[in-house]
């Protein structure tokens, strides 16, 4: 990076550095070129002043390096020139220079001479006898220019080379010298600083990104731990009904058990295997639940009718505890994941059931509202305490643990529920006092990934 920077800078330094140059030479040519004219002009006056004066005589003894000289007659013969010899000399008359000087006194142009083969300035005079002198020199050209600088452009560009080659080194550094120390860690003590300023987008993107690690990493956590602690529930809720089955069998192999007892050892051993298999089922119903329902069909159903099957099939657990059960309400079509929808309807009620008095009841409403259908199931039961009605949600909590136990609970019911009301994008409420009863409140979208808005009517059984 450091790199990358350094030769960006100077090859900055030193474009610029050669266009300034450019720009200096081209000023340079423009001014001697001007300065070169105005003499070729002085120099003309005053050599044509003398020529009129003293004629060839003054030619003869003039030397004035570098310059050509030419003298032409009136009707534009050359009379003298010192470089070619006259005699073989064209006609002047029609040169631009010879022309002008012979009507306005003064004239030049600027051409490649036809004798010699540079481009040329020229300056003619008109004398008072109607011949023109005429003096020309050749042109400074950018080559000669340069050649006549050579020795300290050749210097300034290696003092600009080693200074640009320095500067950009030690620029560079010091720009990628504060990246290089930022602690990613704690990007934020920066914010304000003079050398982070240009880079603070950067320092808060950092920033953002490692909030996000840490909260990522927070929920990895979280959730390993929670993996863990359901590990160690799964593993401590199948031991008991194993521990007891086996007990029982063994008393029964040996002969230990009286022949009248052998009937409720046998029930026990078939009760403590029925509540393996059902946290069994409920352990396999969360896990796919866990994985947020994506192998399960959404399917047009109504939640009237579902609600309904799980009512019958729990009417005779009902009534063998003495327990009315119904249901109320309308047919309420949705689109939804229906054994989701019958496993809520049957937890609940199975719950409402098991957590009810002898002679009880439990009503079952659905009702459909514009977005949203609503299931409500209200028992006349032992009700929740309200430090409680937060946690029966947790995998594995229950509120009175031998009751549980006693009603062949596995604790998962309500963890079910939840989840399959989660994948729905619906909400769960309770509603409940120690000693009245219950009401947990399903509220379900009609259209799958709706979002249930926040002033979606609660519902009241
Ligand atoms: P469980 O298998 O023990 O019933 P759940 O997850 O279904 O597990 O419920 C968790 C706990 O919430 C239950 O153990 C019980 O204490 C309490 N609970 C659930 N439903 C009711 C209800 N209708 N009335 C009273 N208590 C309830």
């Amino acid at each position: 990076m450091s790199s990358k920077i350094f030769k960006a800078i100077w090859i900055a330094a030193i474009t610029v550095f050669l266009a300034s140059l450019l720009l200096i030479m081209g000023t340079l040519y423009n001014y001697f070129s001007s300065l070169q004219r105005n003499q070729l002009r002085n120099q003309t006056e005053l050599a044509a002043q003398g020529v009129a004066m003293s004629g060839m005589d003054y030619l003869d003894e003039l030397s004035i390096e570098n310059y050509r000289i030419t003298w032409v007659s009136p009707d534009g013969n050359v009379l003298f020139d010192n470089e070619a010899d006259t005699a073989s000399m064209q006609n002047h008359l029609e040169r631009p220079e010879i022309q002008q000087a012979l009507k306005e006194g003064f004239g030049e142009s600027t051409r490649h001479s036809y004798t010699l083969a540079d481009q040329q300035y020229y300056a003619a005079k008109r004398l008072p006898d109607g011949s023109v002198f005429r003096m020309s020199i050749a042109q400074l050209s950018v080559w000669s220019l340069l050649f006549g600088f050579a020795q300290p452009i050749c210097f300034v560009i290696l003092v600009a080379l080693i200074l640009s080659f320095v500067l950009a080194s030690r620029i560079a550094k010091k720009i990628v010298k504060p990246i290089n120390e930022i602690d990613l860690e704690h990007p934020n003590q920066y914010y304000g600083q003079e050398d982070y300023k240009e880079i603070e987008p950067l320092l808060h993107h950092i920033s953002a990104q490692q909030a996000q690690l840490r909260q990522d990493q927070e929920e990895i956590e979280k959730a390993a731990l929670i993996r863990q602690e359901f590990s160690a529930n799964v593993s401590h809720e199948l031991k008991t009904p194993l521990h007891a089955i086996s007990g029982y069998a063994e008393l029964l192999k040996n002969g230990l058990v009286k022949e009248e007892d052998i009937k409720p050892f046998a029930e026990k051993i078939h009760t403590e295997s029925l509540r393996m298999t059902k946290l069994i089922e409920d352990i396999i119903d969360l896990t796919k639940l866990d994985s947020g329902g994506v192998d399960m069909k959404w399917e047009d159903c109504d939640l009237y009718r579902i609600a309904e099957n799980a009512v019958d099939s729990l009417e005779a657990a009902a009534s063998a505890m003495d327990i009315s059960i119904d249901i109320g309400g309308e047919s309420a079509p949705v689109k939804a994941i229906p054994q989701l929808l019958y496993s809520i309807a049957y937890n609940l009620c199975d719950n409402a059931i098991k957590y009810n008095h002898t002679g009880g009841n439990v009503i079952v409403t659905v009702a459909q509202k514009e977005h949203s259908t609503v299931l409500s199931v209200k028992d006349t039961g032992i009700g929740i305490p309200e430090t409680d009605q937060k946690r029966i949600f947790e995998r594995f909590y229950r509120v009175d643990k031998s009751r549980s136990k006693e009603v062949g609970g596995t604790g998962l019911g309500l963890s079910i529920v939840k989840h399959a009301v989660m994948i729905h994008n619906g909400r769960i409420e309770v509603k409940s006092a120690v000693g009245e009863g219950s009401e947990f409140i399903v509220t379900i979208p009609n259209k799958p990934k709706q979002i249930l808005s926040e002033e979606e009517p609660e519902y009241y059984a």
